[in-house]
Protein backbone atom coordinates (compact mmCIF):
# COMPACT_ATOMS: atom_id res chain seq x y z
CA UNK A 1 0.00 0.00 0.00
CA UNK A 2 1.34 3.54 -1.43
CA UNK A 3 0.85 6.60 0.64
CA UNK A 4 0.95 9.71 -0.70
CA UNK A 5 1.06 13.02 0.08
CA UNK A 6 -1.52 14.62 -2.08
CA UNK A 7 -4.54 12.52 -4.25
CA UNK A 8 -6.40 15.43 -5.97
CA UNK A 9 -8.72 12.96 -7.83
CA UNK A 10 -9.80 11.22 -4.47
CA UNK A 11 -10.20 14.34 -2.69
CA UNK A 12 -12.44 15.90 -5.83
CA UNK A 13 -14.05 12.19 -5.59
CA UNK A 14 -15.61 13.44 -2.11
CA UNK A 15 -17.07 16.46 -3.67
CA UNK A 16 -17.36 15.82 -6.80
CA UNK A 17 -21.55 16.60 -7.51
CA UNK A 18 -21.00 20.14 -5.75
CA UNK A 19 -17.46 21.30 -7.91
CA UNK A 20 -19.48 19.63 -10.79
CA UNK A 21 -22.64 21.62 -10.40
CA UNK A 22 -20.23 24.94 -9.63
CA UNK A 23 -18.14 24.52 -12.50
CA UNK A 24 -21.19 24.13 -14.80
CA UNK A 25 -23.27 27.42 -12.96
CA UNK A 26 -20.06 29.65 -14.01
CA UNK A 27 -19.72 28.95 -17.57
CA UNK A 28 -23.86 28.85 -18.55
CA UNK A 29 -23.82 31.90 -16.14
CA UNK A 30 -21.63 33.24 -18.76
CA UNK A 31 -19.64 35.46 -16.49
CA UNK A 32 -16.28 34.49 -16.47
CA UNK A 33 -15.10 38.00 -15.24
CA UNK A 34 -16.38 40.20 -12.98
CA UNK A 35 -19.14 37.81 -11.89
CA UNK A 36 -21.13 37.10 -9.12
CA UNK A 37 -18.78 34.03 -7.44
CA UNK A 38 -16.03 36.13 -6.25
CA UNK A 39 -17.95 38.28 -4.33
CA UNK A 40 -20.47 35.72 -2.60
CA UNK A 41 -16.84 33.84 -1.91
CA UNK A 42 -15.22 37.01 -0.20
CA UNK A 43 -18.36 36.81 2.06
CA UNK A 44 -18.56 33.45 2.96
CA UNK A 45 -14.72 32.74 4.09
CA UNK A 46 -15.16 36.32 5.75
CA UNK A 47 -17.81 34.34 8.00
CA UNK A 48 -16.33 30.96 7.71
CA UNK A 49 -13.53 32.92 9.55
CA UNK A 50 -14.85 35.11 11.46
CA UNK A 51 -13.81 38.23 10.09
CA UNK A 52 -15.54 40.97 8.57
CA UNK A 53 -13.22 41.36 5.25
CA UNK A 54 -12.16 39.22 2.90
CA UNK A 55 -10.07 40.12 -0.45
CA UNK A 56 -9.29 37.61 -2.80
CA UNK A 57 -6.61 37.04 -4.98
CA UNK A 58 -4.78 35.14 -7.62
CA UNK A 59 -2.72 33.59 -4.76
CA UNK A 60 -1.12 33.22 -1.14
CA UNK A 61 1.99 35.34 -2.65
CA UNK A 62 -0.63 37.70 -3.78
CA UNK A 63 -2.32 38.11 -0.57
CA UNK A 64 1.12 39.15 1.10
CA UNK A 65 2.06 41.05 -1.86
CA UNK A 66 -0.73 43.47 -1.41
CA UNK A 67 -1.12 43.50 2.39
CA UNK A 68 2.45 45.21 2.27
CA UNK A 69 1.70 47.66 -0.29
CA UNK A 70 -1.91 48.30 0.99
CA UNK A 71 -0.35 49.28 4.67
CA UNK A 72 1.98 51.31 2.76
CA UNK A 73 5.61 48.98 3.27
CA UNK A 74 8.27 49.68 1.08
CA UNK A 75 11.94 50.81 -0.22
CA UNK A 76 13.73 51.72 3.47
CA UNK A 77 11.79 49.44 5.23
CA UNK A 78 12.17 46.32 7.15
CA UNK A 79 10.09 43.28 7.87
CA UNK A 80 10.80 41.22 10.39
CA UNK A 81 10.30 37.18 9.70
CA UNK A 82 11.45 33.76 9.86
CA UNK A 83 14.01 31.69 7.42
CA UNK A 84 11.79 28.20 8.17
CA UNK A 85 8.99 29.30 5.41
CA UNK A 86 7.89 29.06 1.85
CA UNK A 87 9.98 31.09 -0.33
CA UNK A 88 6.84 33.86 -0.70
CA UNK A 89 6.81 34.72 2.61
CA UNK A 90 10.18 36.91 1.27
CA UNK A 91 9.58 37.29 -2.05
CA UNK A 92 7.28 39.46 -1.30
CA UNK A 93 8.64 41.74 1.00
CA UNK A 94 11.65 41.34 -1.44
CA UNK A 95 9.20 42.63 -4.59
CA UNK A 96 7.37 45.70 -2.94
CA UNK A 97 10.85 47.28 -2.00
CA UNK A 98 11.27 46.20 1.52
CA UNK A 99 14.25 43.97 3.73
CA UNK A 100 13.48 40.85 5.54
CA UNK A 101 14.71 40.42 8.49
CA UNK A 102 14.89 36.71 9.60
CA UNK A 103 14.74 36.44 13.45
CA UNK A 104 14.81 33.29 15.35
CA UNK A 105 12.31 30.73 15.94
CA UNK A 106 10.81 29.33 19.10
CA UNK A 107 12.23 25.77 18.35
CA UNK A 108 9.02 23.94 19.94
CA UNK A 109 6.59 26.49 18.24
CA UNK A 110 8.94 26.20 15.49
CA UNK A 111 7.43 30.12 14.75
CA UNK A 112 8.66 33.36 14.96
CA UNK A 113 9.90 33.95 18.78
CA UNK A 114 8.40 37.03 20.21
CA UNK A 115 12.01 37.95 22.27
CA UNK A 116 13.69 37.03 19.16
CA UNK A 117 11.85 39.66 17.22
CA UNK A 118 11.89 42.52 20.19
CA UNK A 119 15.89 42.20 19.76
CA UNK A 120 15.62 42.94 15.92
CA UNK A 121 13.49 45.97 15.86
CA UNK A 122 15.56 48.57 14.90
CA UNK A 123 14.99 52.00 13.15
CA UNK A 124 13.52 50.70 9.67
CA UNK A 125 11.00 48.32 11.15
CA UNK A 126 7.92 48.36 9.91
CA UNK A 127 6.06 45.37 10.28
CA UNK A 128 6.40 41.96 11.61
CA UNK A 129 5.52 39.02 9.28
CA UNK A 130 4.95 35.76 11.36
CA UNK A 131 4.28 32.31 9.77
CA UNK A 132 2.08 29.85 11.36
CA UNK A 133 3.94 26.64 10.59
CA UNK A 134 2.18 23.80 9.50
CA UNK A 135 -0.97 24.99 10.89
CA UNK A 136 0.08 25.83 14.15
CA UNK A 137 -0.06 29.62 15.00
CA UNK A 138 2.48 31.73 15.69
CA UNK A 139 2.20 33.37 19.13
CA UNK A 140 -0.18 36.49 17.81
CA UNK A 141 -0.93 37.57 21.38
CA UNK A 142 2.64 38.44 22.03
CA UNK A 143 3.69 39.57 18.62
CA UNK A 144 0.97 41.93 18.24
CA UNK A 145 1.13 43.08 21.70
CA UNK A 146 5.17 43.62 20.78
CA UNK A 147 3.96 45.82 17.75
CA UNK A 148 1.34 47.83 19.34
CA UNK A 149 3.98 48.82 21.54
CA UNK A 150 6.08 49.58 18.53
CA UNK A 151 3.91 51.44 16.25
CA UNK A 152 4.57 48.14 13.65
CA UNK A 153 1.80 46.70 11.51
CA UNK A 154 1.15 43.08 11.85
CA UNK A 155 0.89 40.68 8.72
CA UNK A 156 0.50 36.93 9.44
CA UNK A 157 1.33 34.28 6.81
CA UNK A 158 -1.37 31.63 7.54
CA UNK A 159 -1.32 29.95 3.99
CA UNK A 160 -0.60 26.53 5.88
CA UNK A 161 -3.29 27.45 9.10
CA UNK A 162 -6.56 27.53 7.46
CA UNK A 163 -8.53 26.48 10.45
CA UNK A 164 -6.11 27.19 13.69
CA UNK A 165 -7.39 29.19 16.51
CA UNK A 166 -5.94 30.82 19.01
CA UNK A 167 -8.28 30.59 22.48
CA UNK A 168 -10.97 29.37 20.62
CA UNK A 169 -10.85 32.50 17.97
CA UNK A 170 -9.62 31.85 14.48
CA UNK A 171 -6.43 32.91 12.93
CA UNK A 172 -7.49 36.13 10.90
CA UNK A 173 -8.62 37.36 14.13
CA UNK A 174 -5.40 39.03 15.34
CA UNK A 175 -3.40 40.60 12.77
CA UNK A 176 -3.93 43.88 10.62
CA UNK A 177 -4.04 41.26 7.46
CA UNK A 178 -3.78 37.45 7.72
CA UNK A 179 -3.07 36.09 4.43
CA UNK A 180 -3.93 32.42 3.08
CA UNK A 181 -3.28 30.33 0.12
CA UNK A 182 -5.89 27.74 -1.72
CA UNK A 183 -2.71 26.16 -3.75
CA UNK A 184 -4.12 22.80 -4.68
CA UNK A 185 -2.70 20.76 -1.43
CA UNK A 186 -3.34 23.24 1.17
CA UNK A 187 -6.27 23.10 3.52
CA UNK A 188 -8.99 24.85 0.90
CA UNK A 189 -7.22 23.43 -2.61
CA UNK A 190 -8.54 25.54 -5.63
CA UNK A 191 -7.87 24.09 -9.29
CA UNK A 192 -5.30 26.29 -10.20
CA UNK A 193 -3.99 29.02 -8.06
CA UNK A 194 -5.68 31.14 -5.06
CA UNK A 195 -5.53 33.17 -2.74
CA UNK A 196 -7.13 35.70 0.43
CA UNK A 197 -6.16 38.51 2.37
CA UNK A 198 -8.70 38.94 5.92
CA UNK A 199 -9.25 42.24 7.65
CA UNK A 200 -11.27 44.06 9.89
CA UNK A 201 -10.38 47.55 9.02
CA UNK A 202 -12.58 48.39 5.47
CA UNK A 203 -10.06 50.75 4.38
CA UNK A 204 -7.44 48.33 4.26
CA UNK A 205 -9.57 45.83 2.13
CA UNK A 206 -10.61 48.59 -0.21
CA UNK A 207 -7.24 49.22 -0.71
CA UNK A 208 -5.98 45.71 -1.70
CA UNK A 209 -9.00 45.23 -3.82
CA UNK A 210 -7.88 47.85 -5.96
CA UNK A 211 -4.48 47.12 -5.85
CA UNK A 212 -5.13 43.54 -6.65
CA UNK A 213 -7.59 44.64 -9.95
CA UNK A 214 -6.22 47.24 -11.78
CA UNK A 215 -6.72 50.19 -9.24
CA UNK A 216 -10.58 50.24 -9.97
CA UNK A 217 -13.20 50.00 -7.44
CA UNK A 218 -14.36 46.34 -7.87
CA UNK A 219 -17.98 47.19 -6.97
CA UNK A 220 -18.42 49.45 -9.60
CA UNK A 221 -17.76 46.73 -12.08
CA UNK A 222 -20.64 44.34 -10.23
CA UNK A 223 -22.79 46.00 -11.66
CA UNK A 224 -23.65 45.25 -15.32
CA UNK A 225 -24.66 48.56 -16.72
CA UNK A 226 -21.54 50.08 -18.51
CA UNK A 227 -19.55 52.53 -16.57
CA UNK A 228 -16.66 54.58 -17.35
CA UNK A 229 -13.20 52.89 -16.41
CA UNK A 230 -11.90 54.68 -13.65
CA UNK A 231 -8.40 54.06 -12.25
CA UNK A 232 -7.88 55.66 -8.92
CA UNK A 233 -4.73 53.75 -8.30
CA UNK A 234 -1.83 51.98 -9.76
CA UNK A 235 -3.20 48.11 -9.82
CA UNK A 236 -1.92 44.74 -10.89
CA UNK A 237 -4.60 42.08 -12.15
CA UNK A 238 -4.21 39.30 -9.58
CA UNK A 239 -7.58 39.09 -8.72
CA UNK A 240 -8.94 35.15 -8.06
CA UNK A 241 -10.77 34.44 -10.88
CA UNK A 242 -14.86 33.54 -10.99
CA UNK A 243 -14.36 29.72 -11.79
CA UNK A 244 -11.59 29.24 -8.66
CA UNK A 245 -13.95 31.27 -6.93
CA UNK A 246 -17.12 29.01 -7.50
CA UNK A 247 -15.01 25.65 -6.84
CA UNK A 248 -14.13 27.20 -3.41
CA UNK A 249 -17.58 27.80 -2.53
CA UNK A 250 -18.25 24.17 -3.29
CA UNK A 251 -15.37 22.93 -0.61
CA UNK A 252 -16.24 25.58 1.96
CA UNK A 253 -18.69 23.37 3.38
CA UNK A 254 -16.64 20.85 3.97
CA UNK A 255 -13.86 22.35 5.21
CA UNK A 256 -14.74 22.02 9.05
CA UNK A 257 -14.48 18.25 8.08
CA UNK A 258 -11.61 18.25 6.61
CA UNK A 259 -9.98 19.68 9.23
CA UNK A 260 -11.39 17.80 11.85
CA UNK A 261 -10.12 14.74 10.03
CA UNK A 262 -6.45 16.48 9.99
CA UNK A 263 -7.08 16.92 13.97
CA UNK A 264 -7.55 12.91 14.29
CA UNK A 265 -4.58 11.74 12.02
CA UNK A 266 -2.59 13.96 13.78
CA UNK A 267 -3.47 12.55 17.03
CA UNK A 268 -3.39 9.49 16.07
CA UNK A 269 0.23 9.84 14.61
CA UNK A 270 1.41 11.40 18.58
CA UNK A 271 -0.29 8.43 20.23
CA UNK A 272 1.21 5.76 18.18
CA UNK A 273 4.95 7.33 17.77
CA UNK A 274 5.50 8.78 21.14
CA UNK A 275 7.36 6.32 22.69
CA UNK A 276 10.12 6.27 19.02
CA UNK A 277 13.29 8.52 19.34
CA UNK A 278 11.23 11.19 17.16
CA UNK A 279 10.79 14.76 18.05
CA UNK A 280 7.35 15.14 17.94
CA UNK A 281 5.14 18.33 16.94
CA UNK A 282 3.58 19.53 20.15
CA UNK A 283 1.26 22.28 19.63
CA UNK A 284 1.22 25.04 21.82
CA UNK A 285 -1.31 25.06 25.21
CA UNK A 286 -4.26 27.80 23.89
CA UNK A 287 -4.06 26.72 20.45
CA UNK A 288 -5.98 24.64 18.36
CA UNK A 289 -3.27 23.32 15.51
CA UNK A 290 -4.91 22.56 11.93
CA UNK A 291 -2.88 20.20 10.94
CA UNK A 292 -1.54 21.05 6.95
CA UNK A 293 1.53 18.83 7.62
CA UNK A 294 2.75 16.63 10.26
CA UNK A 295 6.72 17.10 10.83
CA UNK A 296 8.43 15.11 12.91
CA UNK A 297 12.19 16.34 13.72
CA UNK A 298 14.93 13.17 13.94
CA UNK A 299 18.68 13.73 13.30
CA UNK A 300 18.87 10.65 11.07
CA UNK A 301 16.27 12.39 8.54
CA UNK A 302 17.64 11.33 5.51
CA UNK A 303 18.08 8.11 6.02
CA UNK A 304 14.64 7.69 7.39
CA UNK A 305 13.56 9.65 4.32
CA UNK A 306 15.04 6.77 2.21
CA UNK A 307 13.66 4.27 4.26
CA UNK A 308 9.90 5.45 3.87
CA UNK A 309 10.63 5.80 0.70
CA UNK A 310 11.49 1.90 0.12
CA UNK A 311 8.28 1.36 2.18
CA UNK A 312 5.77 3.17 -0.08
CA UNK A 313 5.55 5.94 2.07
CA UNK A 314 5.76 9.36 0.64
CA UNK A 315 7.86 11.89 2.69
CA UNK A 316 8.58 15.91 1.95
CA UNK A 317 11.20 18.35 3.33
CA UNK A 318 8.97 21.84 3.72
CA UNK A 319 10.34 23.96 4.54
CA UNK A 320 14.18 22.39 4.59
CA UNK A 321 16.86 24.11 4.26
CA UNK A 322 16.21 27.29 5.74
CA UNK A 323 15.56 30.22 3.46
CA UNK A 324 19.20 32.15 4.19
CA UNK A 325 21.02 29.12 2.64
CA UNK A 326 19.05 29.30 -0.64
CA UNK A 327 21.09 31.22 -4.08
CA UNK A 328 18.52 33.64 -4.34
CA UNK A 329 18.98 34.93 -0.52
CA UNK A 330 23.26 35.02 -0.33
CA UNK A 331 23.02 38.72 -1.28
CA UNK A 332 21.89 38.60 2.60
CA UNK A 333 25.17 37.70 3.70
CA UNK A 334 24.06 34.90 6.47
CA UNK A 335 25.71 31.80 6.42
CA UNK A 336 24.97 28.64 8.26
CA UNK A 337 25.23 29.55 11.93
CA UNK A 338 23.11 32.60 11.61
CA UNK A 339 20.27 31.02 12.78
CA UNK A 340 21.23 28.24 14.69
CA UNK A 341 17.72 27.76 16.20
CA UNK A 342 15.76 27.87 13.02
CA UNK A 343 18.85 25.44 11.30
CA UNK A 344 18.49 22.71 13.74
CA UNK A 345 14.68 22.60 13.03
CA UNK A 346 14.82 22.73 9.04
CA UNK A 347 18.45 20.66 9.25
CA UNK A 348 16.35 17.32 11.12
CA UNK A 349 12.23 18.09 9.94
CA UNK A 350 10.34 15.48 7.71
CA UNK A 351 6.79 15.68 6.64
CA UNK A 352 4.80 12.62 6.97
CA UNK A 353 1.04 12.32 4.82
CA UNK A 354 -2.09 13.69 6.22
CA UNK A 355 -5.01 15.02 4.90
CA UNK A 356 -8.58 14.28 4.26
CA UNK A 357 -7.20 12.15 0.69
CA UNK A 358 -6.36 9.99 3.43
CA UNK A 359 -8.25 7.40 5.80
CA UNK A 360 -6.99 6.42 9.58
CA UNK A 361 -5.69 2.97 8.40
CA UNK A 362 -3.37 4.87 5.88
CA UNK A 363 -1.41 6.39 8.77
CA UNK A 364 -1.69 3.36 10.47
CA UNK A 365 0.76 1.88 7.72
CA UNK A 366 2.59 4.64 7.89
CA UNK A 367 2.80 4.46 11.82
CA UNK A 368 3.71 0.59 10.92
CA UNK A 369 5.94 1.24 8.61
CA UNK A 370 8.03 3.87 11.44
CA UNK A 371 8.01 1.24 13.76
CA UNK A 372 9.64 -1.30 11.81
CA UNK A 373 12.58 1.28 10.11
CA UNK A 374 12.81 2.77 13.93
CA UNK A 375 13.20 -0.47 15.53
CA UNK A 376 15.35 -2.89 13.25
CA UNK A 377 15.18 -6.70 14.57
C1 LIG B 1 1.72 28.15 0.14
C2 LIG B 1 2.37 29.21 0.94
C3 LIG B 1 2.57 30.50 0.47
C4 LIG B 1 2.28 30.91 -0.95
O1 LIG B 1 1.01 30.65 -1.40
P1 LIG B 1 0.77 30.50 -3.00
O2 LIG B 1 -0.71 30.39 -3.10
O3 LIG B 1 1.50 29.27 -3.42
O4 LIG B 1 1.30 31.72 -3.63
C5 LIG B 1 3.11 31.44 1.33
N1 LIG B 1 3.48 31.12 2.57
C6 LIG B 1 3.34 29.88 3.06
C7 LIG B 1 3.76 29.59 4.46
C8 LIG B 1 2.79 28.89 2.27
O5 LIG B 1 2.67 27.65 2.74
Amino acid sequence: MKVGLTDHPRLYARQKSAIDAAIARVIASGRLDWGEEVPAFEAEFANWNGVSQTVAVHSGTTALKVALLALGIGPGDEVITVANTDISTVSAIHFVGATAVFAEIDPTRRTLDPAAAAAAIGPRTAALLPVDLYGQPADMIALCRLARRHGLAVIEDACLALGAEIDGVKVGGFADVTCFSFAPSKHLGSFGSGGAALTSHADLAERMRKLSAYGQSRTRHYVSSPTELCHETYGLNERLDELQAAILRARLPDLATFVSERRAQAGYYSRSLEMESLMLPSPAASTNHSWRNYVIEAPNRDQLAADFHHEGIATNLTYSPALHLHPALLEMGLSRGALPLTEASTDRLLGLPIGPHLELAEIARVVEVAHRILNPR
